[in-house]
């Protein structure tokens, strides 16, 4: 028997199983006391080395995609965001929109899970084994220029395609110059029909001519990512701030009108506060 078990010891050495090779002496003591069966010890040492390996692949591949802190869609509170269809979400997250090469759009104010979302869904490819990179449109507009002075832009065109899922954070925070507009539809042509894009953004597509500087630019850009494409709105409060939603004036919170709607009319007297706001008006 004891024999046996070094043999098996230098399989897994051979093989580079560490991790079975160290829960080898306590399954084959759970295995003499009668606790598992063979058929278990096999399974307990070989899904082991598995969960082992995956961990350290996921660990690896989010580092390398830039999904850090990754964000899972169990950790969203969707409580706090009613606006957003947690059915349409978590469909998403069978992640039929990457095999169909789509492009998913999450548009809203700051604050309100878009990066969040966008992650979540990059962190769900990565542990189905699908390749995704993710990066702000700043950085990748600021990559994209660099590579083109030192003469590289074809090949990191070529990067920014292979990915399975490009995820582009935060379109409409920064303005973009005319170049970096004509760098990054380059980068949408390249991948356009052939792999999927989460596109985040707090500024409505009527206002993409003024975030690429550049409307013509803007609408062949458009004419693309809106194709074949997922919208996400969300329509809600900053999370960022929840906490502090009593210090925020009322015409910087999420959504809320510039000018604040009209009282509703009520019926008898009005009390008296808006009896005199009326008159001062
Ligand atoms: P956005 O990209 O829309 O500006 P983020 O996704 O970056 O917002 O969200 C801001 C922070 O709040 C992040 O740390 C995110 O994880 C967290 N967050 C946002 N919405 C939720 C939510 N509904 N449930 C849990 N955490 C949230
Ligand atoms: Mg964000």
């Amino acid at each position: 028997m004891s024999g046996l078990v070094d043999n098996i010891r230098a399989s897994l050495l051979g093989l580079k199983m560490p991790r079975a090779m160290e829960m080898l002496d306590h399954m084959v003591q759970r295995l003499e006391k009668g606790e598992i069966g063979a058929i278990e010890a096999i399974d307990g040492l070989l899904s082991e080395e598995f969960n082992c390996r995956e961990d350290r692949r996921v660990g690896v591949a989010l580092t390398t995609a830039r999904l850090t802190p990754p964000k899972t869609l169990e950790s969203f509170d969707f409580t706090f965001q009613p606006s957003l269809d947690r059915d349409r979400i978590m469909a998403l997250a069978q992640l039929d929109f990457i095999k169909r090469a789509e492009v998913v759009h999450f548009l809203g104010p700051p604050g309100t899970g878009k990066s969040h979302l966008a992650t979540a869904l990059g962190v769900a490819a990565v542990k189905k084994g699908k390749s995704v990179y993710r990066a702000t449109l700043a950085e990748l507009v600021e990559a994209m220029s660099k590579a083109e002075r030192e003469g590289r832009l074809v090949d990191k065109i070529r990067f920014y395609a292979r990915a399975s899922l490009l995820i582009v954070d935060e379109i409409g925070y920064l303005p973009i110059t005319q170049g970096g507009a004509n760098l990054f539809f380059q980068l949408v042509n390249a991948r356009y029909e052939k792999g999927a894009m989460i596109l985040t953004s707090n500024r409505g597509f009527a206002e993409w001519g003024e975030v690429f500087g550049d409307p013509v630019v803007a609408t062949a850009l458009l004419d693309r990512l809106l194709h074949h494409a997922v919208v996400v709105q969300i329509e809600g409060a900053s999370y960022r701030l929840r906490a502090h939603a009593d210090l925020i004036p009322e015409h910087v919170r999420a959504n809320a009108p510039i000018t604040p709607p009209p009282a509703p009319k009520r019926r008898g007297r009005p009390p008296r506060k808006e009896k005199q706001i009326e008159t001062a008006g």
